[in-house]
C-alpha cells in the first residue's frame, strides 16, 4: 500500500476543507473499492478522507421532495429502509445484490456510485427513479441530474474539491413500481455480465404507460438509459408485445464489449431478456 495521510472528518465543512487542499485526495466510505485500487496502484492518493463520521453523509430520510441517501449510508441499510422497500423496489433489488452480506454493511450508496463502473448495481435503480446527486466543494452546493453524473468507465464529472453528499430520488407517482435484475454466471459475489433497471407509471382506467424508465449497466462505457425502449413504451397500453418490442429497443442503446464474462453479442441477448423480466415484474408489483 502506498503512503498516504488519513483523515476522519466528523463536520461537512471540516471534509471540505481537507477535500481542497492541494494534491489527490480522495473519499473512503466502506473501502471495498478504493482500498485495492490503491493497493494495485490503479488509483492514487496524497490523503484519504473516511467521510463515513459526518452525519450528512448518513442521512436516510423521506422529505417533501423524495428520499434522501447520504452517500455514505451503508447499502444494508437501504435494502432494508421501508420507504426504499414501498416505494423504490428496484433499489431495494439492487442493494442486496451488491457482494455479500459483509459487502452491503461496509460500502455505501455512494462508493457504488462514485466508483462509477459501468457495473455499478445501483446505478440503474438510481437512473430510473430520475435521482439527481447533491454535490459540495468550498464553494458550495450543486445538483447534477445523475444521468449526467458519470463521464466514463471509472470517471464523474466531479471536480477537485468536491464530494457527493446524498442522492435524492423525488416521490413516485401513483400506480407505479421500479425492479431491478442483473445476470451473473454464479449465485453471488460477480460482477453483472447485464444489469436492468425498469420503472413503470401506468394509468390505472387504460393501462397506459404514463411514464418509462429503463437503465443497463455493464452494456456500454457508463450505465446508461435505454431512451428508446423508454418512448416505445410511454403512450402506448402495456401487453406482452409492448414488452416485447421495448426490449428489442432497449438492445440499441447497448454498446457492449466481449470480455471474459462473456460476448457482446450474448450481453445484447441479456438486455433484452432482462428488459422484458424486469418490466413484467413492474407490471406485477403495480397489481400487486
Ligand atoms: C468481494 C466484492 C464484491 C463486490 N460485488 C459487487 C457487486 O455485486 N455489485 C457492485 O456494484 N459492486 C460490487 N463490488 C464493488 C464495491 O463493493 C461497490 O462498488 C461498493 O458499493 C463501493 O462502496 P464503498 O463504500 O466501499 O466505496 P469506496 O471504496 O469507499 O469508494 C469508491 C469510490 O468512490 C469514491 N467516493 C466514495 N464516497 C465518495 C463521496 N462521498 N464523494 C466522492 N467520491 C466518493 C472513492 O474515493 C472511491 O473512488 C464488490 C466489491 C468486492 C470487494
Amino acid at each position: 500500500m502506498p503512503d498516504f495521510d488519513f483523515a476522519q472528518p466528523t463536520s461537512l465543512d471540516e471534509a471540505l476543507a481537507l477535500f481542497a487542499a492541494e494534491g489527490e485526495v480522495r473519499a473512503l466510505v466502506g473501502g471495498t473499492d478504493i482500498v485495492d485500487q490503491l493497493k494495485t496502484g490503479r488509483r492514487n492518493a496524497d490523503m484519504v478522507v473516511d467521510v463515513k463520521r459526518i452525519p450528512e453523509l448518513q442521512r436516510l430520510e423521506m422529505a417533501d421532495d423524495g428520499l434522501h441517501i447520504g452517500a455514505a449510508r451503508a447499502l444494508t441499510d437501504i435494502g432494508e429502509c421501508p420507504a426504499v422497500r414501498s416505494d423504490y423496489r428496484g433499489l431495494a433489488d439492487s442493494s442486496v445484490l451488491v457482494g455479500s452480506w459483509q459487502i452491503q454493511n461496509r460500502a455505501g450508496l455512494g462508493g457504488n456510485v462514485c466508483n462509477a463502473a459501468p457495473s455499478g448495481d445501483t446505478i440503474p435503480s438510481l437512473l430510473t427513479h430520475d435521482a439527481s446527486a447533491i454535490v459540495a466543494s468550498t464553494s458550495g452546493r450543486r445538483e447534477i441530474a445523475l444521468s449526467d453524473f458519470f463521464a466514463g468507465p471509472g470517471q464523474t464529472v466531479l471536480q477537485k474539491g468536491e464530494i457527493l453528499v446524498e442522492v435524492v430520488l423525488p416521490p413516485i407517482p401513483d400506480n407505479s413500481a421500479s425492479a431491478y435484475l442483473r445476470f451473473i454466471p454464479r449465485n453471488e459475489m460477480d460482477i453483472a455480465v447485464a444489469g436492468v433497471g425498469s420503472f413503470l407509471q401506468l394509468n390505472p382506467s387504460d393501462n397506459t404507460v404514463q411514464k418509462a424508465r429503463i437503465a443497463l449497466a455493464s452494456v456500454a462505457p457508463t450505465p446508461v438509459r435505454a431512451r428508446a425502449a423508454e418512448e416505445a413504451l410511454e403512450g402506448n397500453v402495456l401487453s406482452d408485445e409492448l414488452i416485447e418490442t421495448a426490449a428489442v429497443a432497449a438492445v440499441g442503446s447497448a454498446t457492449p464489449i466481449s470480455d471474459v464474462r462473456g460476448s457482446a453479442e450474448y450481453r445484447r441477448e441479456l438486455v433484452k431478456v432482462l428488459t422484458r423480466r424486469t418490466l413484467g415484474i413492474c407490471r406485477d408489483r403495480i397489481s400487486g
